[in-house]
Protein backbone atom coordinates (compact mmCIF):
# COMPACT_ATOMS: atom_id res chain seq x y z
CA UNK A 1 0.00 0.00 0.00
CA UNK A 2 1.39 3.45 -0.74
CA UNK A 3 1.16 6.23 1.45
CA UNK A 4 0.51 9.93 0.14
CA UNK A 5 2.07 12.96 2.00
CA UNK A 6 -0.94 15.06 0.69
CA UNK A 7 -3.73 13.30 1.94
CA UNK A 8 -2.11 12.99 5.79
CA UNK A 9 -2.22 16.92 5.57
CA UNK A 10 -5.74 16.90 4.65
CA UNK A 11 -6.00 14.66 8.00
CA UNK A 12 -3.86 16.37 10.07
CA UNK A 13 -5.85 19.64 8.96
CA UNK A 14 -9.53 17.73 9.89
CA UNK A 15 -8.20 17.19 13.57
CA UNK A 16 -5.76 19.90 14.45
CA UNK A 17 -6.18 23.08 13.31
CA UNK A 18 -3.33 24.20 15.30
CA UNK A 19 -0.81 21.37 13.68
CA UNK A 20 2.65 23.18 12.60
CA UNK A 21 2.44 21.64 8.80
CA UNK A 22 5.71 23.45 8.56
CA UNK A 23 7.42 21.32 11.10
CA UNK A 24 5.41 18.19 9.17
CA UNK A 25 6.59 18.98 5.83
CA UNK A 26 10.30 20.05 6.55
CA UNK A 27 10.32 16.60 7.96
CA UNK A 28 8.92 14.88 5.13
CA UNK A 29 11.12 16.29 2.99
CA UNK A 30 14.11 15.61 5.03
CA UNK A 31 13.47 12.50 5.24
CA UNK A 32 12.82 11.97 1.51
CA UNK A 33 16.20 13.34 1.41
CA UNK A 34 18.26 11.16 3.58
CA UNK A 35 16.60 7.59 2.48
CA UNK A 36 16.77 8.61 -1.13
CA UNK A 37 17.25 5.86 -3.01
CA UNK A 38 16.94 3.28 -0.54
CA UNK A 39 14.33 0.66 -0.99
CA UNK A 40 12.94 -1.91 1.46
CA UNK A 41 13.32 -5.43 0.87
CA UNK A 42 9.62 -5.87 -0.11
CA UNK A 43 11.11 -3.15 -3.40
CA UNK A 44 9.48 -0.03 -2.62
CA UNK A 45 10.70 2.74 -1.60
CA UNK A 46 11.90 3.51 1.78
CA UNK A 47 9.88 7.13 2.13
CA UNK A 48 7.11 4.77 2.02
CA UNK A 49 7.68 3.31 4.94
CA UNK A 50 8.46 6.26 7.02
CA UNK A 51 5.35 7.78 5.76
CA UNK A 52 2.86 4.62 6.75
CA UNK A 53 4.26 4.97 10.47
CA UNK A 54 3.15 8.61 10.26
CA UNK A 55 0.09 7.81 8.91
CA UNK A 56 -0.83 5.25 11.76
CA UNK A 57 -0.14 8.21 14.17
CA UNK A 58 -2.11 10.40 12.48
CA UNK A 59 -5.00 8.10 12.52
CA UNK A 60 -4.54 8.02 16.72
CA UNK A 61 -5.00 11.99 16.27
CA UNK A 62 -1.06 12.40 17.35
CA UNK A 63 0.87 15.85 17.55
CA UNK A 64 2.91 17.43 15.40
CA UNK A 65 6.17 16.22 16.90
CA UNK A 66 5.03 12.58 16.93
CA UNK A 67 4.17 12.56 13.38
CA UNK A 68 7.35 14.59 12.41
CA UNK A 69 9.25 12.46 14.30
CA UNK A 70 7.42 9.00 12.84
CA UNK A 71 8.51 10.78 9.32
CA UNK A 72 12.34 10.86 10.62
CA UNK A 73 11.99 7.49 12.52
CA UNK A 74 14.89 5.66 10.77
CA UNK A 75 16.72 8.16 9.50
CA UNK A 76 19.63 7.44 12.27
CA UNK A 77 19.65 3.78 12.37
CA UNK A 78 19.23 3.79 8.34
CA UNK A 79 20.56 6.55 7.22
CA UNK A 80 23.67 7.54 9.29
CA UNK A 81 22.04 10.75 10.13
CA UNK A 82 23.31 12.03 13.39
CA UNK A 83 21.37 13.22 16.15
CA UNK A 84 23.16 16.55 16.61
CA UNK A 85 21.92 17.13 12.95
CA UNK A 86 18.07 16.50 13.93
CA UNK A 87 18.19 18.74 16.68
CA UNK A 88 19.79 21.19 14.89
CA UNK A 89 16.88 20.95 12.69
CA UNK A 90 14.18 20.15 14.46
CA UNK A 91 14.87 20.31 18.11
CA UNK A 92 15.54 18.58 21.35
CA UNK A 93 12.25 17.26 21.60
CA UNK A 94 11.88 15.38 17.79
CA UNK A 95 15.67 14.22 18.24
CA UNK A 96 15.34 12.57 21.62
CA UNK A 97 11.88 10.84 20.66
CA UNK A 98 13.65 9.56 17.30
CA UNK A 99 16.29 8.53 19.78
CA UNK A 100 13.96 6.85 21.55
CA UNK A 101 12.36 4.62 18.96
CA UNK A 102 16.39 3.92 17.66
CA UNK A 103 17.16 2.61 21.15
CA UNK A 104 14.23 0.40 21.64
CA UNK A 105 15.30 -1.07 17.88
CA UNK A 106 18.44 -1.85 19.45
CA UNK A 107 17.49 -3.87 22.12
CA UNK A 108 17.12 -7.43 20.45
CA UNK A 109 14.55 -9.56 23.37
CA UNK A 110 14.45 -12.58 21.49
CA UNK A 111 18.21 -12.87 20.91
CA UNK A 112 18.80 -12.48 24.55
CA UNK A 113 19.25 -15.53 26.90
CA UNK A 114 17.26 -15.30 29.64
CA UNK A 115 18.68 -13.95 32.37
CA UNK A 116 19.17 -10.99 30.06
CA UNK A 117 15.66 -11.12 29.01
CA UNK A 118 13.79 -9.77 31.87
CA UNK A 119 16.89 -6.76 32.05
CA UNK A 120 16.40 -6.01 28.75
CA UNK A 121 12.90 -5.89 29.22
CA UNK A 122 13.34 -3.47 31.72
CA UNK A 123 15.38 -1.53 29.83
CA UNK A 124 12.48 -1.18 27.28
CA UNK A 125 10.26 0.40 29.95
CA UNK A 126 12.38 3.13 30.54
CA UNK A 127 13.29 4.66 27.40
CA UNK A 128 9.14 4.11 26.67
CA UNK A 129 8.56 5.75 29.81
CA UNK A 130 10.97 8.89 29.22
CA UNK A 131 8.53 9.78 27.19
CA UNK A 132 5.17 7.28 25.87
CA UNK A 133 5.18 9.00 22.42
CA UNK A 134 7.89 6.92 21.46
CA UNK A 135 6.24 3.44 22.37
CA UNK A 136 2.94 5.08 20.07
CA UNK A 137 6.11 5.56 17.08
CA UNK A 138 7.26 1.98 17.63
CA UNK A 139 4.21 0.21 17.38
CA UNK A 140 3.69 1.91 14.12
CA UNK A 141 6.56 1.40 13.10
CA UNK A 142 6.18 -2.59 14.60
CA UNK A 143 3.18 -2.70 12.81
CA UNK A 144 3.71 -1.45 8.92
CA UNK A 145 6.80 -3.68 9.40
CA UNK A 146 4.90 -6.26 10.03
CA UNK A 147 2.68 -5.94 6.97
CA UNK A 148 5.75 -6.34 4.69
CA UNK A 149 7.25 -9.53 7.38
CA UNK A 150 6.94 -12.49 4.32
CA UNK A 151 10.24 -10.78 2.88
CA UNK A 152 12.43 -11.98 5.93
CA UNK A 153 14.22 -14.84 6.51
CA UNK A 154 12.30 -17.22 8.28
CA UNK A 155 14.71 -17.09 11.94
CA UNK A 156 14.04 -13.52 11.54
CA UNK A 157 10.30 -13.84 10.90
CA UNK A 158 9.77 -15.73 13.74
CA UNK A 159 11.84 -13.28 16.27
CA UNK A 160 9.96 -10.42 14.77
CA UNK A 161 6.66 -12.69 15.42
CA UNK A 162 7.60 -13.70 18.64
CA UNK A 163 8.99 -10.44 20.09
CA UNK A 164 5.59 -8.94 18.76
CA UNK A 165 3.32 -11.35 20.76
CA UNK A 166 5.15 -11.23 23.74
CA UNK A 167 6.29 -7.50 23.95
CA UNK A 168 4.17 -5.41 22.04
CA UNK A 169 1.12 -6.89 21.84
CA UNK A 170 0.92 -6.85 25.44
CA UNK A 171 2.66 -3.13 25.71
CA UNK A 172 -0.74 -2.34 23.27
CA UNK A 173 -2.68 -3.73 25.44
CA UNK A 174 -0.98 -2.29 28.39
CA UNK A 175 -1.77 1.60 27.08
CA UNK A 176 -5.03 0.62 26.37
CA UNK A 177 -5.20 0.07 22.37
CA UNK A 178 -7.07 -2.93 22.16
CA UNK A 179 -7.80 -2.28 18.59
CA UNK A 180 -3.67 -2.48 17.98
CA UNK A 181 -3.30 -5.27 20.13
CA UNK A 182 -5.31 -7.41 18.16
CA UNK A 183 -4.33 -6.15 15.06
CA UNK A 184 -0.73 -7.24 15.59
CA UNK A 185 -1.28 -10.41 17.17
CA UNK A 186 -3.22 -11.16 13.95
CA UNK A 187 -0.22 -10.01 11.52
CA UNK A 188 2.27 -12.10 13.80
CA UNK A 189 -0.19 -15.36 14.63
CA UNK A 190 0.61 -16.92 10.86
CA UNK A 191 4.31 -17.01 11.61
CA UNK A 192 4.25 -18.40 14.89
CA UNK A 193 1.86 -21.38 14.58
CA UNK A 194 1.23 -21.17 10.38
CA UNK A 195 -0.75 -24.85 10.96
CA UNK A 196 -2.85 -23.50 13.62
CA UNK A 197 -3.55 -20.26 12.14
CA UNK A 198 -5.12 -22.24 8.61
CA UNK A 199 -7.04 -24.44 10.42
CA UNK A 200 -8.95 -21.75 12.47
CA UNK A 201 -9.41 -19.22 9.21
CA UNK A 202 -11.14 -21.86 7.31
CA UNK A 203 -12.89 -22.91 10.57
CA UNK A 204 -13.74 -19.44 11.82
CA UNK A 205 -14.86 -17.84 8.35
CA UNK A 206 -18.12 -20.21 8.24
CA UNK A 207 -19.19 -19.58 11.67
CA UNK A 208 -18.50 -15.33 11.13
CA UNK A 209 -20.97 -15.19 8.32
CA UNK A 210 -23.40 -17.24 10.10
CA UNK A 211 -23.19 -15.03 13.23
CA UNK A 212 -23.30 -12.27 11.39
CA UNK A 213 -26.19 -12.77 9.27
CA UNK A 214 -28.05 -13.48 12.74
CA UNK A 215 -27.01 -10.15 14.20
CA UNK A 216 -28.08 -8.17 11.51
CA UNK A 217 -31.86 -8.91 12.55
CA UNK A 218 -30.58 -8.51 16.81
CA UNK A 219 -28.93 -4.89 15.16
CA UNK A 220 -32.38 -3.80 13.18
CA UNK A 221 -34.24 -4.44 16.31
CA UNK A 222 -32.16 -2.86 19.08
CA UNK A 223 -32.35 0.41 16.41
CA UNK A 224 -35.80 0.30 17.00
CA UNK A 225 -36.18 0.24 20.34
CA UNK A 226 -33.30 2.28 21.17
CA UNK A 227 -35.08 4.99 18.56
CA UNK A 228 -38.27 5.04 20.49
CA UNK A 229 -36.28 5.95 23.90
CA UNK A 230 -35.20 8.46 21.94
CA UNK A 231 -31.86 7.66 21.88
CA UNK A 232 -29.39 7.77 18.48
CA UNK A 233 -27.05 4.78 19.03
CA UNK A 234 -24.05 3.73 16.21
CA UNK A 235 -24.57 -0.08 16.08
CA UNK A 236 -21.29 -1.99 15.35
CA UNK A 237 -21.12 -6.10 14.82
CA UNK A 238 -17.33 -6.62 15.98
CA UNK A 239 -15.83 -10.19 14.81
CA UNK A 240 -12.96 -11.42 17.71
CA UNK A 241 -9.64 -10.91 16.23
CA UNK A 242 -8.16 -14.35 15.50
CA UNK A 243 -5.31 -14.77 17.93
CA UNK A 244 -7.34 -14.11 20.42
CA UNK A 245 -10.26 -16.53 19.24
CA UNK A 246 -7.24 -19.14 19.03
CA UNK A 247 -6.17 -18.32 22.69
CA UNK A 248 -9.53 -18.81 23.81
CA UNK A 249 -10.38 -22.14 22.08
CA UNK A 250 -7.25 -23.43 23.97
CA UNK A 251 -8.75 -22.81 27.16
CA UNK A 252 -9.90 -26.26 28.71
CA UNK A 253 -13.42 -25.11 29.29
CA UNK A 254 -13.81 -24.64 25.71
CA UNK A 255 -11.27 -27.22 24.12
CA UNK A 256 -11.91 -26.24 20.69
CA UNK A 257 -15.48 -26.03 20.67
CA UNK A 258 -16.11 -22.46 18.68
CA UNK A 259 -20.14 -22.68 19.38
CA UNK A 260 -18.63 -21.94 22.65
CA UNK A 261 -17.81 -18.77 22.32
CA UNK A 262 -20.14 -16.47 22.36
CA UNK A 263 -18.11 -13.13 21.51
CA UNK A 264 -16.99 -14.21 17.89
CA UNK A 265 -19.21 -11.35 17.15
CA UNK A 266 -20.06 -8.89 19.42
CA UNK A 267 -22.68 -6.44 18.97
CA UNK A 268 -20.90 -2.59 20.23
CA UNK A 269 -24.10 -0.29 21.04
CA UNK A 270 -22.20 3.33 21.08
CA UNK A 271 -24.66 5.95 22.54
CA UNK A 272 -24.12 9.61 23.48
CA UNK A 273 -23.73 9.91 27.56
CA UNK A 274 -23.35 7.46 30.09
CA UNK A 275 -27.18 7.72 31.21
CA UNK A 276 -27.75 6.27 27.73
CA UNK A 277 -25.40 3.25 28.48
CA UNK A 278 -27.82 2.40 31.14
CA UNK A 279 -30.88 2.50 29.33
CA UNK A 280 -29.67 0.97 26.71
CA UNK A 281 -28.77 -1.61 28.83
CA UNK A 282 -32.11 -2.06 30.14
CA UNK A 283 -33.62 -1.93 26.63
CA UNK A 284 -31.58 -4.94 25.82
CA UNK A 285 -32.29 -6.93 28.72
CA UNK A 286 -36.09 -5.99 28.44
CA UNK A 287 -35.71 -7.68 24.80
CA UNK A 288 -33.05 -10.70 25.80
CA UNK A 289 -32.65 -12.20 28.81
CA UNK A 290 -29.49 -12.05 30.74
CA UNK A 291 -27.63 -15.35 30.56
CA UNK A 292 -27.41 -16.05 34.42
CA UNK A 293 -24.08 -17.90 34.16
CA UNK A 294 -22.14 -15.20 32.25
CA UNK A 295 -23.54 -12.19 34.34
CA UNK A 296 -23.22 -8.41 33.45
CA UNK A 297 -19.68 -6.50 33.80
CA UNK A 298 -20.18 -2.77 34.19
CA UNK A 299 -16.52 -1.43 33.67
CA UNK A 300 -18.23 2.08 33.82
CA UNK A 301 -18.36 1.62 37.66
CA UNK A 302 -15.50 -0.16 37.83
CA UNK A 303 -13.16 0.48 34.76
CA UNK A 304 -10.35 -1.84 34.14
CA UNK A 305 -6.79 -1.14 35.31
CA UNK A 306 -5.69 -0.29 31.47
CA UNK A 307 -8.62 2.27 32.22
CA UNK A 308 -11.12 0.35 29.86
CA UNK A 309 -14.78 1.37 29.92
CA UNK A 310 -17.82 -0.38 28.83
CA UNK A 311 -20.93 -2.41 30.26
CA UNK A 312 -20.56 -6.28 28.65
CA UNK A 313 -23.68 -8.32 28.98
CA UNK A 314 -24.10 -11.57 27.69
CA UNK A 315 -27.45 -12.14 26.42
CA UNK A 316 -29.81 -14.75 24.78
CA UNK A 317 -31.12 -13.72 21.24
CA UNK A 318 -33.75 -15.67 19.07
CA UNK A 319 -32.84 -18.87 18.28
CA UNK A 320 -31.74 -19.70 21.34
CA UNK A 321 -28.10 -17.96 20.53
CA UNK A 322 -26.05 -16.78 22.81
CA UNK A 323 -24.66 -13.19 22.02
CA UNK A 324 -22.53 -10.71 23.75
CA UNK A 325 -23.34 -7.01 24.28
CA UNK A 326 -21.08 -4.35 24.37
CA UNK A 327 -22.29 -0.54 25.10
CA UNK A 328 -20.21 2.20 25.83
CA UNK A 329 -20.67 6.28 24.54
CA UNK A 330 -18.34 7.53 21.95
CA UNK A 331 -15.59 9.23 23.95
CA UNK A 332 -15.34 5.09 25.52
CA UNK A 333 -15.08 4.04 22.02
CA UNK A 334 -12.49 6.46 20.92
CA UNK A 335 -10.55 5.30 24.11
CA UNK A 336 -10.46 1.58 23.93
CA UNK A 337 -9.44 1.94 20.05
CA UNK A 338 -6.92 4.73 20.43
CA UNK A 339 -5.64 4.25 24.28
CA UNK A 340 -3.52 6.71 25.42
CA UNK A 341 -3.20 8.25 22.46
CA UNK A 342 -6.72 9.42 22.46
CA UNK A 343 -5.62 10.92 25.90
CA UNK A 344 -3.25 12.86 23.86
CA UNK A 345 -5.85 14.11 21.66
CA UNK A 346 -8.42 14.43 24.41
CA UNK A 347 -5.63 16.69 26.64
CA UNK A 348 -4.65 19.17 23.11
CA UNK A 349 -8.78 19.25 22.79
CA UNK A 350 -9.34 20.73 26.06
CA UNK A 351 -6.21 23.09 25.95
CA UNK A 352 -8.09 24.20 23.13
CA UNK A 353 -10.65 25.52 25.53
CA UNK A 354 -13.27 22.64 25.79
CA UNK A 355 -16.21 23.17 27.86
CA UNK A 356 -16.86 22.29 31.45
CA UNK A 357 -19.42 20.55 30.66
CA UNK A 358 -18.02 18.53 28.35
CA UNK A 359 -15.73 17.57 31.02
CA UNK A 360 -18.22 16.64 33.40
CA UNK A 361 -20.27 14.40 30.63
CA UNK A 362 -17.03 12.59 30.91
CA UNK A 363 -15.62 13.52 27.16
CA UNK A 364 -12.11 13.40 28.55
CA UNK A 365 -10.26 10.68 30.39
CA UNK A 366 -10.25 9.80 34.29
CA UNK A 367 -6.99 11.01 35.52
CA UNK A 368 -6.77 7.93 37.54
CA UNK A 369 -6.93 6.05 34.06
CA UNK A 370 -3.60 7.34 33.28
CA UNK A 371 -2.15 7.03 36.65
CA UNK A 372 0.71 4.31 36.20
CA UNK A 373 1.90 5.73 33.23
CA UNK A 374 2.42 9.57 34.71
CA UNK A 375 4.26 7.51 37.95
CA UNK A 376 6.56 5.72 35.41
CA UNK A 377 7.18 8.75 33.95
CA UNK A 378 7.66 10.97 37.12
CA UNK A 379 10.14 8.11 38.68
CA UNK A 380 11.95 7.73 35.37
CA UNK A 381 12.84 11.38 35.70
CA UNK A 382 14.26 10.65 38.71
CA UNK A 383 16.57 8.11 37.47
CA UNK A 384 19.50 9.84 35.35
CA UNK A 385 20.43 6.42 33.48
CA UNK A 386 19.30 3.33 32.79
CA UNK A 387 22.67 1.62 34.66
CA UNK A 388 21.95 3.43 37.82
CA UNK A 389 18.49 1.90 37.92
CA UNK A 390 19.53 -1.60 37.06
CA UNK A 391 21.58 -1.46 39.74
CA UNK A 392 19.02 0.06 42.22
CA UNK A 393 16.02 -1.77 41.35
CA UNK A 394 14.19 1.73 42.28
CA UNK A 395 10.96 0.08 41.38
CA UNK A 396 10.16 1.50 44.96
CA UNK A 397 9.14 5.19 43.11
CA UNK A 398 6.13 3.29 42.17
CA UNK A 399 3.76 4.65 45.72
CA UNK A 400 0.39 2.57 44.95
CA UNK A 401 0.92 -0.14 42.03
CA UNK A 402 4.04 -2.76 41.72
CA UNK A 403 5.24 -4.26 38.65
CA UNK A 404 6.33 -7.77 39.04
CA UNK A 405 7.62 -10.11 36.01
CA UNK A 406 6.46 -13.44 35.43
CA UNK A 407 9.83 -15.99 34.41
CA UNK A 408 8.86 -15.44 30.53
CA UNK A 409 9.00 -11.63 31.47
CA UNK A 410 5.38 -10.72 31.11
CA UNK A 411 4.78 -7.44 33.43
CA UNK A 412 2.12 -7.81 35.99
CA UNK A 413 1.03 -4.64 37.80
CA UNK A 414 -0.72 -4.87 40.96
CA UNK A 415 -1.60 -2.55 43.82
CA UNK A 416 1.02 -2.41 46.61
CA UNK A 417 1.29 -5.49 49.79
CA UNK A 418 0.13 -7.62 46.89
CA UNK A 419 1.04 -11.56 47.68
CA UNK A 420 2.02 -14.05 45.49
CA UNK A 421 -1.51 -15.30 45.77
CA UNK A 422 -2.31 -12.09 44.21
CA UNK A 423 -0.06 -12.24 41.65
CA UNK A 424 -1.35 -16.04 41.17
CA UNK A 425 -4.59 -15.00 40.34
CA UNK A 426 -3.77 -12.23 38.28
CA UNK A 427 -1.87 -14.46 35.89
CA UNK A 428 -4.74 -17.20 35.91
CA UNK A 429 -7.52 -18.43 37.89
CA UNK A 430 -6.34 -21.57 37.39
CA UNK A 431 -3.30 -20.87 38.68
CA UNK A 432 -3.99 -19.25 41.64
CA UNK A 433 -6.87 -22.00 42.33
CA UNK A 434 -3.38 -24.47 42.61
CA UNK A 435 -1.05 -22.41 44.12
CA UNK A 436 0.59 -23.80 46.99
CA UNK A 437 3.87 -21.89 46.58
CA UNK A 438 6.46 -19.04 45.42
CA UNK A 439 9.53 -18.07 44.76
CA UNK A 440 10.85 -14.51 44.38
CA UNK A 441 13.51 -13.92 42.64
CA UNK A 442 14.16 -17.50 42.71
CA UNK A 443 14.20 -17.31 46.45
CA UNK A 444 11.40 -19.57 48.71
CA UNK A 445 8.89 -16.88 49.79
CA UNK A 446 5.88 -17.10 51.90
CA UNK A 447 2.31 -16.78 50.46
CA UNK A 448 1.53 -13.91 52.34
CA UNK A 449 4.64 -12.29 51.26
CA UNK A 450 4.57 -8.93 50.01
CA UNK A 451 5.87 -8.57 46.81
CA UNK A 452 8.50 -5.81 45.59
CA UNK A 453 8.42 -4.36 42.08
CA UNK A 454 11.21 -5.99 39.88
CA UNK A 455 10.94 -9.33 41.62
CA UNK A 456 10.25 -12.41 39.32
CA UNK A 457 7.47 -14.18 40.73
CA UNK A 458 7.29 -17.75 40.07
CA UNK A 459 4.17 -20.26 41.46
CA UNK A 460 4.92 -23.72 42.20
CA UNK A 461 1.74 -25.93 42.03
CA UNK A 462 0.43 -28.66 43.45
CA UNK A 463 -1.28 -31.28 40.83
CA UNK A 464 -4.40 -31.90 41.42
CA UNK A 465 -5.19 -29.34 44.38
CA UNK A 466 -7.99 -26.98 43.22
CA UNK A 467 -8.72 -25.58 46.63
CA UNK A 468 -7.87 -22.23 47.86
CA UNK A 469 -7.51 -21.74 51.75
CA UNK A 470 -9.56 -20.12 53.54
CA UNK A 471 -6.71 -18.30 55.29
CA UNK A 472 -6.08 -16.72 52.32
CA UNK A 473 -8.48 -14.01 52.60
CA UNK A 474 -6.33 -12.69 55.49
CA UNK A 475 -3.90 -11.12 53.42
CA UNK A 476 -4.52 -10.93 49.48
CA UNK A 477 -5.28 -7.17 48.45
CA UNK A 478 -6.90 -7.68 44.81
CA UNK A 479 -10.21 -7.58 43.96
CA UNK A 480 -9.85 -10.74 41.79
CA UNK A 481 -8.50 -12.51 44.33
CA UNK A 482 -10.82 -12.54 47.18
CA UNK A 483 -13.87 -13.07 44.48
CA UNK A 484 -12.06 -16.35 43.34
CA UNK A 485 -11.18 -17.81 47.01
CA UNK A 486 -15.09 -16.37 48.15
CA UNK A 487 -16.36 -18.67 45.08
CA UNK A 488 -14.71 -21.84 45.88
CA UNK A 489 -15.60 -21.00 49.51
CA UNK A 490 -19.03 -20.79 49.00
CA UNK A 491 -19.08 -24.11 46.78
CA UNK A 492 -17.76 -26.05 49.77
MN1 LIG B 1 11.06 1.66 10.75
Amino acid sequence: MTFKFDELLVQIKRYNSQADLDLIRKAYQFAGKVHAGQKRLSGEDYINHSLAVAQYLVDWKLDSSSIAAGLLHDSVEDTGTSLEKLEKEFGKAIADLVDGVTKIGEIKLRESKTEEFVENLRKMIIVMAKDLRVVLIKLADRYHNLQTLYVLPKEKQIRIAQETIEIYAPLAERLGIGEMKGRLEDLAFPYLYPEEYQWLKKYSTSCYKQTNRHLEEVKKKLHKELAAEGIRAEIQARAKHLYSLYKKLLRPEIDKDITKIYDLVALRIIVETIEQCYVALGIVHRLYKPVPAKGISDFIAQPKPNGYRSIHTTVFTPNGKITEIQIRTHKMHEEAENGIAAHWYFTQQKQKGAKDSQVEAGFFAPAEKMNWVKELVKWQNEITDSKEFINSLKFDALKHRIFVFSPKGDVFDLPVDSTPIDFAYAVHTNLGDLCMGAKADGKMAPLDYKLKSGQVIEIMTAKGKKRPSRDWLNFVVTHTAKKEIEKHLRKE
